[in-house]
This record gives C-alpha cells, structure tokens and sequence, in this order.
C-alpha cells in the first residue's frame, strides 16, 4: 500500500481542500516551515495513503508546562496540528509535529495522583498486573515514570524492585520516596540495554514519540532473548475522541493517537507477540500487553470500525467547537463567573481552542505543584478547590467525566452549588 500518494500532493489536497482550520495567530511561516517537513509517512505502517482529518492552527507546544507568570503563559510556544488518518493500518497522528518543540524539563507536571478516581484506578491496574504477572520480588522497569507514583505503588504492592527512567523526574522531591525504586534522570535508551527486567511498563509515553516504531525496535532489542519479560503500555484511546467526543485529548504534545488495531500492529512490527488489548479508565486509554517474538507472521488484528468514525469526525468536531464557543460567548456576555476544573491537557486544550481567556479567568486543579501558575496559551491562573468557596462561580467546566462524582462531592462539601458541565 505504498506510493498511493506522495507527501507534496497531500499537502496540496490539504490545503486546496480547506478543512476547517481553528486559529488564533495565522502564521504563513509556521505553515512554509512545515511544507519544507517530512512528516507525511504513517509512523506505524509507513503507508503514504494518509487522509487529513482536522487542522488546528498555533496550539502550544505543551500542555503541561508551569508557566509562574502570565505574560510567559501567553508567549508559550506554540505548533500546529494536521490530524492524520492512515487507511492501511488505521493509525492517526499529527503530520505538523515537530520534534523540535519538544523539551521536557522539570517543569513539566502532569501527575494525575491528586484525583481520589485516577489513584483508584492506579492502585487497581497496578494490582491486576501484579496478580496477573506474579510480580513478588521482581525487577520492574517503568519508562517515563514522572514522579514515579504508579511505579512506586508497583514496587510497593509486590515487594519488588523499580527502576525509573524519566528526564523530567525531580531528584529533590521528598514526598514519594521509596527504598525499592531507582530513579534514572535520563530518557530510556539503547545505552541502557543491559539492564534486566520482569515486567518494561510504559504508560502515557506512546503517544508522545514522533518515531514509535524505533522507540519499540529499541526496547524490543533490550529485552533480547529474555521471553518471559512482559511488556506493558497504556496510551489514550482514540476512541474516545472519535466516538465520544473526547476532542480537548488532541493536544500538541501526542503525535500519535492510537486505537486498538493501529497499537497492535505497531507492536506486532516490531516482533511483539501482543497478548492483550483492553479500553480501561471508562474507554479512555488502552491498554497492551506483549511478549518478545521472533517473527510478526502472528499479526493479531481488531477491528476496523474507525474508519466509519474518521469519515463523520470532521464536521463532528467543528459543531463540539461551535456549540461549546456560542456558551463561551454568552458567559461573557452575562457577565457569569466561570471556572475550568482540571488543568491537565484537556483543560488547556479547551481553554486554546475556544479562545476563553476573556471570558474565564480560572482553573482549578487538585494537584498543589500547579497552583499559582498559569494556563500555556490563554494564561488562566491555577487554583486549588479551596479558591471557589470565595470566588463563587456560577459554572464550573468539568474537563473530565470521569472525575465529576468527586468534583461535585468537594463543591457540595464546600457549600456551592454552581451549574457542572461536562466540556
Ligand atoms: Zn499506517
């Protein structure tokens, strides 16, 4: 399924198309710059037969980036997004992406560990695995371990012994320590090839890597010949975009959004035999569960029903966009107090893409290392859930579904009764 079009042509189709772009600075530069890229193979497959499914212009870089002052959150860098959708093996991802955005640093947060939900379904997946894997005095490698809470509890819960690979992990931080892990201030490499483990996790990474196939070659090559190493990986669920409307997950920082048939043939390229795939966190992520193999004669397929969802996604999108921008207007208009709650991706992907800076001011988060900073982009200020109890809002903008139970419960606590909606 090669050849079927080249990268010039595509970006022609593109633009003489004119899909609906969502802009706040039209940057010609921006877009020559990336008529000079090569980013138009599938980085799954390396099909050239990639269909353009949504373009947003000049979004940041990143999401969760702390920014201590305003007027640095305004200027954050930003990149464009060109959702593309690969008819041979289903993959999306963004064909603008430009590696070179992308620093992660110490400022980068985005440890979910503060919502009562997520450590809930942390503490399970974790203990799933242990069960599932017999993890009891084992070696556990988790790459792009953050704070390293997931692995942590892993090491923990099974008495095992955790090595993390992280550039963004904060060697000062007291709060989590543990005598069972070893934290590795550096990205998972092929330097580290020696190293041996029971159980390589890695979750909330995939999708950040412009060269997935290479990233796994070389964890693949790491395992070697060792067989019973599982390997183990959670993304998000593209699913949950498409089907469910879950559009503020497209963030600048994921190139890659993946659904269960697109995950397992990138693993089954790289001689992975795939155990399992699973939707887990109410279809928001997927999940992947392999084993070394020598060979991909075992390719395990699922199905294609995304296709049927790519085609509708489009307008699907600008009407969400449409609809959520005429509610931004009429608070402004009305003069209400609105608040985001959750100042994750999500959150700030909303806020960018409806331009909401004049019309909300803050956002609220549970996690304390976000508060007093400010929202890349649109320059929102952070808060924690205490701020409301003064401020009163008359709407909150829940980010997430999945967190609303618990959102709702600390408004009650507090006494407020704002109208909730879900963004
Ligand atoms: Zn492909």
């Amino acid at each position: 399924m090669r050849g079927c079009i080249t990268k010039y042509q595509i970006l022609n189709y593109a633009f003489s198309r004119q899909f609906p772009v969502w802009s706040r600075k039209k940057s010609t530069q921006i877009i020559m710059e990336h008529q000079l890229q090569s980013f138009f193979i599938c980085p799954v497959c390396e099909c050239t037969d990639i269909q353009l499914i949504l373009e947003i212009q000049q979004v940041p870089a990143h999401c969760n980036l702390l920014w201590p002052e305003r007027e640095l959150a305004l200027e954050a860098p930003r990149g464009d997004i060109q959702l593309g959708y690969c008819s041979t093996c289903t993959h999306i991802y963004n064909y603008a992406f430009a590696p070179r955005h992308m620093e992660y640093t110490q400022a980068y947060e985005n440890s979910l560990h503060f919502s009562p939900h997520f450590q809930g379904y942390a503490n399970s997946l974790a203990s799933h695995l242990i069960d599932r894997y017999a993890l009891h005095s084992k070696t556990i490698i988790e790459i792009g371990s953050g704070k390293g809470d997931f692995l942590i509890m892993l090491a923990e819960m099974g008495n095992n012994h955790g090595l993390g690979f992280d550039p963004s992990y904060e060697p000062d931080l007291t709060d989590h320590r543990s005598d069972r892990v070893t934290f590795i201030q550096d990205y998972y490499s092929e330097k580290y090839t020696d190293l041996d483990a029971d159980l390589i996790c890695c979750r909330h990474v995939l999708e950040h890597i412009d060269e997935p196939s290479t990233f796994l070659t070389n964890i693949r090559r790491a395992v070697g010949e060792k067989e019973g190493t599982v390997v183990f990986f959670e993304v998000p669920n593209v699913m949950y975009t498409l089907v469910d409307m879950g559009i503020w997950d497209i963030i600048y920082e994921h190139c890659s959004y993946f659904n269960r048939e697109s995950l397992a043939w990138l693993f089954s390229l790289t001689d992975f035999h795939v155990r399992d795939v699973r939707e887990t966190f109410s279809g928001q992520f997927l999940t992947i569960d392999a084993l070394p193999a020598d060979n991909i004669g075992n390719r395990r397929e699922y199905s294609r029903e995304i296709s049927e969802h790519v085609d509708r996604f489009t307008s699907n999108y600008q009407q969400k966009v449409g609809t959520w921008q005429e509610k931004i207007d009429k608070i402004k208009e009305r003069g209400q107090k609105a608040v985001v709650w959750g100042a994750g991706s999500k959150g700030v992907s909303f806020l960018n893409t409806l331009n909401a800076e004049h019309a909300i001011e803050y956002v609220v988060d549970l996690n304390p290392r976000k508060h007093g900073m400010f929202v890349a982009g649109t320059g929102q200020k952070i808060v924690s859930p205490g701020f409301l109890k003064e401020y009163q809002p008359d709407l909150v903008v829940i980010m997430n579904p999945n967190y609303e139970k618990e959102i709702r419960q600390m408004l009650a606590e507090m006494n407020l009764a704002p109208i909730c909606r879900i963004a």
